[in-house]
């Protein structure tokens, strides 16, 4: 239906193309998922099981889009790295914010099961998106750094919270006793009060969780016709090569003779 009367309503679209040469991140975050947590039993504050499903949704992202290089999830959220000089979409913010983060919603729906098998799904998930540009290697690694440290100063907190919440304490009184407190004080109040040491709780809780490539060697065992038919082919290019040095060389030997005879007149 090319250039029909309505055509014109194309130049309404405005261009949303990241810059070209930056990394560019998608981060993807939970909507409303203190909520969807509650609702579905997650463990508090860290319920591996959803971590492991959120993990899963990653993988499934990144086989499905191979210009994405790297990601980091925490919580209900995960950034995913797409390779400076991708041309997917045109680099286009809202086609490539909205094909990952409706296919990470729809694997989470599929791999539900997998991983949660004692709870039925009460209603969908859905999560936001958003695209920035980060233009230097070195800025990118502070975003990644930036999204850890957030992780951590969470996990410490929530880590601390529900502790003393299951003490007996009340939320509030949980809260008040937190307040304004720093790393150091919320170490040692896991560790005299409750015998916990904080860096022996998992990794996964700690630091968050990373997706990355790995390049491998890949042996190709080709088949024994192919295998014929290359050296038939090797051989016949040999051949070829053989004759048009013998070529070169009669040629040049007429020339010789030529000369010889010039020389003699
Ligand atoms: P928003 O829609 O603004 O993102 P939100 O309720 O999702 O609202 P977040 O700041 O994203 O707010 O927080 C995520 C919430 O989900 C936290 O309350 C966190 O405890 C909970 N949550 C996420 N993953 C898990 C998990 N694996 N186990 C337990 N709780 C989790
Ligand atoms: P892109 O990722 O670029 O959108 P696409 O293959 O989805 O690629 P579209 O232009 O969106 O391309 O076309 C949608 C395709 O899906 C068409 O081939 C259309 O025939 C098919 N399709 C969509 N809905 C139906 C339907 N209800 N019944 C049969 N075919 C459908
Ligand atoms: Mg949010
Ligand atoms: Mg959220
Ligand atoms: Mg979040
Ligand atoms: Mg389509």
């Amino acid at each position: 239906m090319a250039n029909s009367r309505y055509e014109y309503v194309k130049q309404f679209e405005l261009s949303d193309t990241l810059l070209p040469g930056c990394w560019i991140v998608i981060r993807i975050d939970g909507r409303g998922f203190t909520r969807y947590s509650q609702e579905h039993g997650f463990a508090k504050p860290n319920d591996s099981r959803a971590l492991d499903l959120m993990n899963t949704c990653a993988l499934d992202v990144m086989k499905e889009i191979p210009d994405i290089v790297f990601a980091y999830g925490v919580s209900d959220e995960y950034s995913f790295v797409i390779r400076k000089t991708s041309t997917l979409y045109q680099r286009r913010a809202s086609k490539l914010v909205s094909t990952i983060v409706s296919y990470f919603a729809a694997c989470y729906v599929m791999n539900w099961d997998t991983h949660i098998r004692s709870v039925k799904m009460r209603y969908p998930p859905a999560f936001d998106g958003r695209a920035v540009c980060y233009p230097t290697d070195e800025i990118l690694r502070d975003y990644l750094c930036w999204r850890q440290v957030d992780c951590h100063i969470n996990n410490q907190y929530n880590t601390c919270f529900w502790t003393l919440v299951g003490s007996g304490k009340s939320k509030t009184e949980a809260q008040n006793i937190l307040k304004g407190t720093l790393s150091d004080f919320k170490n040692e109040l896991l560790f005299k009060d409750f015998g916990i040491n904080y860096n022996s709780l998992p990794a996964m809780f700690r630091k968050g969780s990373c997706v990355y490539r790995k390049r491998v060697e890949e042996v190709v065992m080709k088949k024994k016709e192919e295998k014929k038919e290359e050296k038939k082919e090797e051989e016949e290019e040999e051949e070829e090569e053989k004759e048009e040095e013998k070529e070169g060389k009669e040629e040049k030997e007429e020339e010789e003779e030529k000369e010889k005879e010039k020389e003699e007149e």
